[in-house]
Parts: C-alpha cells; structure tokens; sequence
C-alpha cells in the first residue's frame, strides 16, 4: 500500500524566498566593528559551481553554528541548505536537508514530558545512519544536484569528495533502472523536493557497519520539500521513491503511541542491540505541536546512554571475566567493582550461568539481582556513585584534558591555538619541551596549567598506545587526578590513508617558504619521511582496549577536513558532553577568526616530536605575544652519527648475569674486558654513521632532516626500546646483538648491535660489524673462532641522539 498520490506537496513563493535569503545574507555578513552582537545567530555561505549546469548556475550553501539550532529564532533549522537564482533570476532553495533534531532531554523540546503532551504518530523509527549523508535535488536547467551537507562538486585537492563518491552512485543506480539524469533532476523539481540518502560505502569510506558489495550504496531515508519549515515525507512515501529510482530502501518500524515507542527504546536499551547487533540510537519521525499551532513534521533521537551504557560496561566486563581476562573498565568505577564481585560469586556458584552468559542468556536477571541486593535503580544508583565520585559528566566545568591522537600536519596545533584564542584554555606543546624526560614533563605542565585553565590541550602527535598509556597513567596515578582525558581523534582509516598523507602534507609544504629550514625541494623527501614514520607507526584507538578505555569521552575528527571544521566539531561536541563548560558560545566568525589567527598570526613550526617523547615547556598563556616558534637553523658543525643511547648499568648488569651462568673459559674474554678496562663507558645501538650516507641516502637524509628541526645534540629525537638478545665476540670484540622494538627506527646496519668493548685501541669499534657478518655467515663455535651466548629476556629503555663530528 502506498500513498503516492498524496506526497505533502508545496511551491516555492519567490516574495518569500527573497526575504528567506536576506535575513540569511544579512546574518552572513562580515561584522564590521561594534554591530556585531552575541545576540544574533551568524550563518555561513559557500559558493559552488554546479558541474555541468547549462546554465552555468552557481549554489549557495548555508551553515549555522551547530549549538545555534537551540536558539528559536532562525530563518530555517535546516541542516544543509542550498539556495541558488536561476538564469532569469528568481531565488529559489535548490536542496533542504532535515530540520536539526535533538536527543532526548537535550532540550525543552525533547524532554519526554513535552514528547508525550506534544506529539502524535506514527511514530517512524529508524537506526541512527552511520555512513555520510548525501543531498539529491533538480535545477530550473535540468542539471542534477548532488550534494554532501555543506559541499557539492571536487574537492580542491584531488581527492573524492562525498558528493562525486554520491553522485557516481546516483549515476549507477539511475542506469539500472534505465533512466537519466535529467530525468531525476525533473522529477524532484517537480515535486519541489530534495531526496535525502545516506552514503555506504566502504570502499569509499570506512564505517562501523560493513558495506560491501550489494550492500554498498545510497540508502534513501528522505524526501524533504524545499522551502524553510520543515516537511518531509512518510517513510512509505520514501521507500516508493526509492524502488522508482534505483535507491536501496531505508527500513523504518512504525508504531502508533508515544508510550510504545518509549517502551520500545527503553527495551532495546536495556540490551544495547536490535536484531542482534549492538546499536548506538534512533531516530525517531512523528509530527509535533511544540512550536506552533498546527501539527509539524518534527524528528528527535534517542541515543543510549546511562544508565544503559554502564549496564553495556557490565556486559561486557563479565564476559571478559568469563574468558579468564582481566575486565576493563573506566567509568562508575566504584559501583562496577561491586557488581562485579558480585558476579564472580554468582558465576561461581553457579558453572551454567556463565555458559548460559556467554550465549547471552541471563545478563540482565544477573543484573537485575545484584540492583536488587543493593536494593536500588539504575538512575538511582548513578546518583549514589557521583555523590561518591564527585561530579556527574555533565556538570563539569573544569579539570578537561583534550588529548590528540594526530599525525603531523592534522592540525592540533592550529586548534589548540584557536581553541586558546576563543576561551583563553591551556596549550602545552610538546614540541616546546627541550630535553631529558620530556614525557612525564610534558604532563607535569599539563598539570600545572590545569590548575587555572578549565581545559588544557595536550599537543603531542600520541599517535602510539605507549604514548597515551603514559600520559593516561600519569595523570590518574601520579598525580590521582579525577581530571577528564577526552581524545581528538583525528581518526585514520585505512582506506583514507593515502588521502590523509596528500593533505597533511600539503598543508605543510604549502608554508614550506615560511620556514628557515623547510624550503628547498631536497627537504621535501626528508620530511616526508618522517611523516612518513608517523603515519607507519600511528595505532588507532581502540576504546575496548588498554590504554585507550582509559579516555573518559572521544571526539572524532577528519585530518582531511579543514581545521575550521573540526574546531567546530571540537567546540560542538564538548558542549554536548559537558554543557556547563560553555557560558556563551562563539559565532561562526568568532570561529573564522580564530583559525585566521591560529594560522596566520601564529605561526606553528614543524612539529616532530618523534614518538612523542622528547622536548621544553613554554606555556602559551598569552597568545597575543607568542613568537613564532620556528626550527633552528642548521647546525655548523655536521651530523656524525645517529645512536640508541642506552642506559650503561642496565647493560653492565645484562652482561654480568649472562656470563655468572657460563663456564669461565667462556666468561674469559668477557673478564679480560673488564680487568683492562675495555668494556665502553657507554653504550650505543648505532642506527646509521655518516660513512653510510653514501650508500643510504634516504635513511640518512630523514634522520638529518629530523635532526635538523629539533636543531641540536642535547635534544634526542625520540625514544626506542631495545631487546637484548645475545652477546657475540671473538677475541678482539665483543658486541650485543639487539632488536629496535619501537618501530620506525631505522638501522641501516645488517645486525642491529651495542659494541660491548675491543680488546685495545687498534681494534675500532665498527669492527662489529664484521663480526657479525661473519657468525651470521658461519654460526659460532671453537671452528669459527666466534662465541655467543644468550642474554634472557631483557629490554632497556633507550633514547635516539644525534652525534656530531669532533672537529
Ligand atoms: P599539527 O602537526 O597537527 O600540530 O598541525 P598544525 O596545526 O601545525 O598544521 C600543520 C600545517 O597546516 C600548518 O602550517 C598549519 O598552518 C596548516 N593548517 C592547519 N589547518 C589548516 C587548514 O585547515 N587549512 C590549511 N590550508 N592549512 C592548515
Ligand atoms: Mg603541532
């Protein structure tokens, strides 16, 4: 059964979309001097070129500030609008996305109370999409518009954007189904229409649910007509739409009462997962009243939160003690031990009931017994343990630790100065921590300024788990902070891989003349290497895993967005997560201005902060009066050698176990070592000599170019673990064959080694290195003349320095 006859259908008034986009011009305007208020909403426009328009037409897309769809006073709560004039010059609204909804208890709206007294069905209810949504609509020149939310056409890079990766599915399906176009182009103008998909594809893009295949696509959940209020189709209406035109359906269940529809929500909540997968919310379609007179189309969405995530943290924590693994777990701490005690006595007892909760049998009457002990409620027992914990996410105002986890050139940086710029919070960059030490430094200054900062930024790449392990450690055991870690998570898909290094890279080099040292085109490789390194060894988060479960919130970013955008994102989501941060919010040129000023009037260096351990504190308190950081100048004096320091007594003690065990004709070379005082002061894994650059032109040019930008010996270039793995010598050397754990560094010699000692001075060091070529060629033994011997399971911390010539 359908409806097709009776889609909601109105005409565009050109008296009222002329007045439509002056009030929205109007609120674009660049501000000049005191006529800009707080008071007021601002709006964005962007211009695009449509492709292939006969016409040649041009379309403007609007955007308002997330958190300004709260305000009541805009000219539309459309997300995703596109105007445009036709060739003989009417304004029109060529592409209207849905209204702005809001979760539950977001806002007044959306409190159930008001849900109940104000709505009516049907209820249509859908899963929260999780791919990209796409915007399709028809041009007075016949011309097809495809659209991401804000964007149509190329991207400026070469890069697929959104709207051609959809407008090559549009293409496709419109082929299947033998039409053109210009036919879909009519066919929605006609209706005064914009049909509304949802981009899944993972070979284009990544997302939690598969899409492959058949099932890759444009999910058509939509039709929206264009003019300012809000009115959109049913979902039968929608789904007819999409067998006509080749679009793959959207499912929606559909239920007539409010009361259900709770019931329903708070049911699936109760287990996280709907038709056997865990989902994160829906939406949820109906009419309501709450604004005006008559009866609007009006969505909201119910996402699952407390009590029901803790209840999912529960779930999931049993099963892992269940598996014999130890539970993870960081929130509601408190209140999760005990329900896990109480688990484990009940599991205990009873052997069938784990079984049974591995299948997913009884987790909730588990549950359920251990509230009933405790004699409580979900909700009630949340409030219980925050008046233990201290305060509820939401009320917190303070104590906000954003963590990146970046590569170099995503752009931290530039939002933290901007982020600095808006609120006056904290930067601690680590890039401006000189030094030994530099990761428990780093977190000292992070500390230190969150004493008088809401929210401090922690800008260091932590592209590795060791990185946010440390700093996650630090701050909750030695400093026991109850600070709040929440990640920018500059997320790398795979597949985005070779689009993130095009972008990240071209933001550097595009100020490559800015820089003393990054100028010529000979830098370009070397720096590309070390980016390079960083993309190699960044490893995503993984919430469900240590260290990562350790982050209270994650926020998830584009590195190939631009930073305007992702401070947006920033800005929008922390005031969803902790709405009393924020007293006012900034306007969309408060944002402007503040990116200008991260990007021009500060002046960032080039970060590479290797591994993220290493460089000197300055704080940047005053913005204002920053100086460009930028990379010294090249030293004078030349690159000798790049090593993997390692600490000398971790070696001596590796040695002096490893020859107690062995015989004494065995230990003898070792023993003449020490008594002639052969064995090295200190100990070194070299990675390359400048002997080798000849030869290996690229390792050695990376390695100099990361030299050169952190700009002097004392300062090492990272950190590197190394594994000692076996002592091997002859009777003129003796050497320490070693594994470099810490990817990324590169050692151009054949077998990785610390020279342990030579016999006397006419026996130079790198004669290693003919050593072991040789015991790798022949073994060892009393026929080789060479002896080894193992060393157990030793891993020394080392650190990556620069060497310079004496002379
Ligand atoms: P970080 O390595 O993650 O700290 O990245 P930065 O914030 O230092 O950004 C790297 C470079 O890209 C800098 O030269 C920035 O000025 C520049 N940059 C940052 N964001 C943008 C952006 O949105 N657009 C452009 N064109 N350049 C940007
Ligand atoms: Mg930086």
């Amino acid at each position: 059964m359908t409806d097709q006859e009776n889609v909601p259908f109105v005409a565009q008034d050109i008296q009222e979309i002329g007045s439509f986009l002056k009030d929205l011009e109007s609120h674009a305007k660049k501000w000049i001097g005191a006529s800009r208020s707080k008071k007021t909403f601002s709006c964005k426009k962007n211009e695009f070129n449509v492709e292939n328009s006969p016409d040649k037409l041009v379309v403007d897309s609007w955007r308002f500030q997330e958190w300004d769809y709260k305000r009541d006073d805009l000219p539309t709560y459309a997300r995703g609008l596109f105007t445009y004039h036709t060739k003989d010059n009417r304004p029109e609204i060529a592409t209207r996305g849905y209204d702005k909804f809001f979760n539950t208890e977001e806002v007044e709206a959306t409190k159930w109370s008001n849900i109940e007294q104000y709505t009516k069905g049907p209820y249509e209810l859908s899963l929260k999409e999780n791919g990209c949504i796409i915007f399709i609509s028809g041009l007075s020149d016949d011309s097809l518009l495809v659209c991401s939310k804000h964007s149509t056409g190329p991207r400026e890079d070469s890069n697929l954007s959104h709207a051609i990766a959809g407008e090559r599915w549009v293409d496709r399906q419109l082929k299947a189904v033998g039409k053109t176009r210009q036919d879909l182009s009519r066919e929605l103008r006609k209706r005064n229409a914009t049909a509304v998909a949802e981009l899944c594809d993972d070979d284009f893009e990544e997302h939690i649910l598969a899409y492959r295949g058949d099932s890759a696509g444009l999910y058509l959940h939509g039709i929206n007509i264009n003019i300012p209020e809000f009115t959109t189709y049913s979902g039968l209406q929608v789904q007819q739409f999409a067998n006509d035109w080749g679009f793959k359906r959207t499912d929606f269940l559909v239920l007539d009462e409010i009361t259900k529809v709770r019931s329903f929500l708070e049911g699936v909540a109760e287990t996280g997962s709907y038709n056997g997968r865990d989902v994160e919310g829906f939406v949820i379609r109906c009419k309501s009243n709450f604004r005006s007179r008559e009866y609007q189309d009006w969505f909201f969405k119910y996402k699952f939160e407390e009590p029901y995530l803790m209840f999912r943290q529960w779930r999931e924590c049993t099963k892992m003690m269940i598996n014999g693994k130890p539970p993870l777990f960081k929130k509601h701490v408190k209140i999760t031990e005990e329900y896990l005690l109480f688990a484990r006595k009940k599991l205990a007892e009873n052997p069938k009931l784990a079984r049974d909760y591995n299948s997913n049998h009884g987790i909730i009457e588990l549950r359920d017994d251990f509230l009933k002990e405790k004699n409580l409620k979900g909700s009630d027992l949340l409030r219980l343990e925050y008046s233990n914990e201290g305060e509820a996410p939401q009320d917190a105002t303070k104590n906000i630790i954003l963590v990146p986890i970046a590569t170099i050139g995503c752009g931290k940086t530039t939002i933290a100065i901007a982020l600095q710029h808006l609120f006056g919070w904290g930067h601690v960059q680590n890039d401006n921590i000189q030094g030994k030490g530099r990761p428990p430094r780093f977190t000292k200054e992070v500390m230190s300024q969150l004493e008088d900062k809401p929210v401090v930024i922690a800008d260091r790449n932590n592209a590795q788990k060791h990185e946010r392990k440390q700093l996650i450690g630090d701050v909750h055991h030695q400093y026991i902070s109850s600070a709040r870690l929440v990640a920018l998570n500059f997320v790398h898909d795979f597949n985005s891989i070779e689009k993130i290094k095009q972008v990240t890279m071209g933001r550097v080099f595009a100020r490559g003349d800015n820089h003393q040292t990054i100028q010529a085109a000979s830098d370009k490789s070397k720096v590309m290497g070390i980016m390079q390194g960083f993309i190699n060894r960044f490893e995503p988060l993984r919430l469900d895993q240590d260290p990562d479960h350790g982050f209270d919130s994650v926020i998830d970013l584009d590195p190939i967005s631009d930073s305007r955008q992702n401070l947006e994102t920033v800005i929008a989501r922390l005031s969803e997560l902790y709405p009393k941060l924020f007293t006012t919010m900034p306007t969309s040129e408060d944002l402007d201005d503040a990116i200008a000023f991260a990007l021009n009037e500060y002046k960032p260096e080039l970060k590479h902060d290797v591994s993220g351990r290493g460089p000197k504190v300055k704080t940047n308190q005053q913005p204002k009066q920053q100086k460009p950081i930028v990379p010294a100048a090249p030293k004078k004096k030349a690159l000798e050698y790049i090593a993997v320091d390692i600490p000398t007594q971790q070696i001596l003690d590796a040695l002096e176990k490893t020859f107690s065990t062995q015989d004494d004709a065995k230990a003898a070379f070792f023993r003449q070592l020490q008594e002639t005082r052969r064995v090295q002061p200190k100990f070194h894994v070299t990675l390359i000599h400048r002997a080798s650059a000849r030869q290996q032109p690229e390792v050695w040019n990376k390695y100099k170019a990361l030299f050169e930008v952190h700009g002097d010996e004392e300062k090492p270039l990272g950190d590197c673990q190394v594994q000692l793995e076996r002592v091997v010598w002859s009777h003129r050397i003796m050497a320490i064959v070693v594994r470099l754990v810490t990817e990324g560094w590169e050692c151009v010699n054949t077998v990785p080694h610390i020279t342990v000692g030579t016999r006397a001075d006419d026996v130079k060091p790198k004669e290693s290195n003919d050593l072991l070529q040789q015991w790798l060629q022949d073994g060892s033994g009393e026929q080789t003349g060479i002896f080894e011997a193992v060393i157990q399971g030793v891993t020394v911390d080392g650190t990556v320095h620069a060497v310079l010539q004496k002379h």
